[in-house]
């Protein structure tokens, strides 16, 4: 049998903390009461419901305040507002809150019950997305764990030892028997230099990428990255031409990450493009946001393939002459992205071209306290 699902009614009125109980009573469900905002917010944390009614109109702590509670205790629990007709524009407002849905008064049993199912699917979906999620960081940190012990050590001392053997043996080695001991230690250095890339991706911290942000000018950001991956287009004769908008609003945000996001996308654009083709920025201000557009002319990626660029360590399944990648970069511009609540999705034609768009909710009110232009 399942467990039983606990759910908390908070209401001024009686006959509403009655009827629900008695609604509910045949259900498999544990049902509290609390008939005003501070012994409701009590039970939350004793209780740790799964779902939460709240009157919005209620003597003493608002519903609002009951609602702005519980989401700080804990917000996977699935909150519906229970209001007077009167009040159906701060219904829509409570819902902008965070609230699930609204009962207004009077409801019928059947509205009640229904509700409660939908509130009730709606928790247990958050709950499995949430042990979904945990699930796949458990699985990130286990490889990063055995990418670092596993591989990176011993290939570090492997490095050492050839490092060593190779100096010591320099005066007595052939010339082709020291071109191929440098074959071999270019090769570790890839290698190495692939477990980095990995270990970057799959460790970085999204969290603390969040306590270093502050407002940043992305004018800055962009040509940062330009004149990182600067040498890489001139050794491929592809102009980079960047067109930013007057009065480009700042971003909240960490610099660091932000460049290196798009220092993935365009090194990208780069790679997965032919010589003496161009790649084109643009950044613009849209509503209150502001949008990178990073457009190619490049191979293209496939509808097959396209679905699953973001995704950790995929590459193209199509055999082409280009070189290939770790896989990791696009994973990982998409997980800085959404640590600034910003998103980044991409269109492509097969033999056409790419274009990236890399979206960023601006400050639209202190546009004077910015990260300095270097
Ligand atoms: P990689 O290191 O393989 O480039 P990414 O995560 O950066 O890893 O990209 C994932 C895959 O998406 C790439 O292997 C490539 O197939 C495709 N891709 C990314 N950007 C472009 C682009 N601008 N043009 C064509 N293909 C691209």
């Amino acid at each position: 049998m399942d467990a039983q699902s606990k759910i908390l009614v908070i209401d001024d009125e009686e006959i509403v903390l009655d009827s629900c109980t008695q609604i509910l009573a045949g259900g498999n469900f544990d049902i509290r009461t609390a008939e005003n905002g501070i012994l409701g917010v009590t039970l939350i944390e004793e209780f740790r419901p799964d779902l939460v009614f709240v009157d919005l109109k209620m003597p003493g702590i608002s519903g609002f305040e009951v609602l702005e509670k519980i989401q700080e205790i804990d917000p996977t629990i699935v909150m519906i507002v229970i209001t007077g007709y009167a009040t159906i524009g701060s219904a829509v407002e409570a819902m902008q809150k965070g609230a699930f849905d609204f009962l207004p008064k009077p409801f019928t049993p059947d509205e009640l019950r229904l509700i409660t199912r939908r509130g009730l699917e709606k928790r247990k979906l958050v709950i499995e997305t949430l042990a979904l999620r945990r699930e796949k960081e458990l699985l990130r940190e286990q490889f990063a764990a055995i990418v670092s012990h596993e591989l990176k050590s011993p290939l570090a001392a492997v490095q050492q030892y050839l490092y060593g053997l190779s100096g010591e043996l320099s005066s007595q080695l052939t010339e082709d028997q020291l071109r191929r001991f440098e074959r071999i230690q270019t090769r570790i250095d890839d290698l190495m230099q692939l477990i980095h890339t990995w270990l970057r991706a799959i460790t970085v911290d999204i969290d603390s990428i969040k306590e270093n942000f502050k407002p940043i000018d992305i004018s800055s950001v962009i040509s940062k990255a330009v004149e990182s991956v600067q040498p890489n287009a001139i050794r491929k004769d592809i102009p980079i031409n960047t067109t930013i908008q007057d009065e480009i609003y700042p971003v909240e945000g960490d610099e660091g990450t932000l460049v290196e996001a798009i220092v993935n996308i365009v090194g990208n654009a780069i790679k997965y493009s032919p010589t003496g083709s161009r790649v084109e920025i643009t950044a613009e201000n849209k509503e209150s946001q502001i949008l990178i557009i990073i457009k190619d002319n490049g191979i293209g990626i496939s509808k097959e393939d396209l679905p699953f660029v973001f995704e950790d360590f995929y590459t193209s399944t199509t055999d082409r002459n280009t070189e290939r990648g770790s896989g990791v970069g696009l994973a990982l511009t998409k997980r800085i992205l959404e640590a600034h609540d910003g998103s980044v999705s991409v269109e492509s034609e097969l033999g056409k071209g790419s274009t990236f768009t890399l979206c960023l909710p601006a400050i639209k009110d202190n546009p004077v306290e910015m990260t300095t232009m270097s």
